[in-house]
């Protein structure tokens, strides 16, 4: 059974923060020369990395959702999956904290 004890070291919760840490990696570091990874255009600014709508109190018009690099290399879909299930187990630590 050492298959289960491999296992036994990463939960759920250490996925999500791991693709965390990987995702603010991702932010912090610039373009690489010979940069070949797959890129995931920015949906919410259209890959310009400048963002178009109506912005208060805000002086830069840097894109919020990529930082004004206009592109992921996670793609919006697994983005969106992990934060989902963020959610959730947010929801699920709340309820279990509530009774
Ligand atoms: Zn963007």
């Amino acid at each position: 059974m050492d298959e289960n004890k491999l296992g036994s070291h990463w939960d759920e919760d250490d996925f999500i923060k791991e693709a965390d840490r990987l995702w603010e990696a991702e932010l912090a570091s610039d373009t690489l020369p010979n940069d070949n990874r797959q890129k995931f255009p920015c949906v919410r600014c259209g890959g310009s990395g400048t963002y178009h709508g109506v912005r208060l109190h805000q002086k830069e018009s840097k894109c919020f959702t990529c930082k004004g690099k206009g592109y992921f290399l996670t793609s919006q879909h697994d983005r969106d999956k992990a934060k989902k299930r963020r959610e959730i187990k947010t929801a699920e630590k709340q309820a279990v904290l509530g009774h």
